[in-house]
């Protein structure tokens, strides 16, 4: 079974610490190490690009492109939809849209918002990615968590309004419960075994799932060196286990079938 291998490409300080902070190069330089981890397993994926990165670095974008991947939206300025209203919403995607699809030389038929941050308060969201022009969208949850998530949400993907599909971020049902696998902290945190675990049973059940991953994940020494007051809270969940991740996304590439979220979809 084909999985869907999936990056947001964003500048963590910009995305995670201050919306407002300019962009820094230091995402090129991982995202480049990315293409090439991906390039030597041969594999593909889809890259959610944020529109503000791509303007500040475009030669990133054709750099994705020609070696095969998707290349898919991750809207303009990483605000979380839930901040936005519905115009507000629909000007992010275009400007996104704007920045990005001359520099990937296709159209963007793929969308992932900031923070997972589609839910039961705004699926409005969704009705305007469809108006936009998007095919699918994979920013849904189907887990219970504190900031995110929408806990009854189907596991597989499945046509959420009349021609956009939803494929939800990967899950696992555990003593009752939905634990999340195989995504960016979950990623870093979890032991490999596990996850590995926890997608062969996602598999074993007929679903596809997710792997979703930033490409600050594999730059061990960001925290350390950006010149900005970052919290202990932030240092410790930001930034543990990033040495361990490229050898750990080595081992995924090796044991599963990963493939651009569009092709896992059939779009
Ligand atoms: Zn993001």
């Amino acid at each position: 079974m084909r999985n869907a291998l999936t990056v947001d490409v964003e500048d963590w300080a910009q995305s995670t610490l201050d919306r407002s902070l300019p962009i820094s190069g230091r995402f090129v330089r991982s995202t480049v190490a990315l293409l090439d981890l991906f390039a030597r397993h041969r594999v593909r994926a889809t890259f959610f690009v944020l529109g503000k990165a791509a303007e500040a670095f475009p030669e990133i974008v054709p750099l994705i492109a020609a070696a095969g991947h998707e290349v898919a939206s991750h809207g303009y300025g990483h605000e979380p939809v839930w901040n936005l209203t519905p115009a507000d919403f629909a000007d992010d995607l275009r400007r996104a849209r704007a920045v990005i699809e001359p520099l990937a030389g296709r159209p963007l038929v793929g969308y992932r918002a900031p923070d997972f941050s589609i839910g039961l308060r705004n699926l409005w969201a969704l009705d305007i990615l469809r108006a936009e022009g998007f095919r699918y969208d994979s920013s849904i949850y189907p887990i219970r968590n504190p900031r995110y998530g929408v806990p009854g949400a189907p596991l597989e993907p499945y046509e959420a309004v009349d021609g956009l599909v939803e494929f939800p971020l990967a899950a696992v049902t555990l003593v009752g419960t939905r634990w999340p696998v195989a995504g960016g902290g979950y990623l870093r945190l979890v032991p490999y075994a596990i996850t590995r675990w926890a997608l062969r049973r996602i598999n074993a059940e007929g679903r596809p799932a997710v792997v979703y991953l930033h490409p600050y994940e594999i730059d061990a020494t960001e925290l350390g060196e950006l010149p900005y007051r970052i919290s202990l809270k932030l240092r410790v969940t930001q930034s543990l286990n990033r040495h361990r991740t490229r050898a750990r996304l080595d081992a995924l590439l090796r044991d599963f079938q990963l493939a651009p979220m569009r092709e896992v979809l059939g779009l």
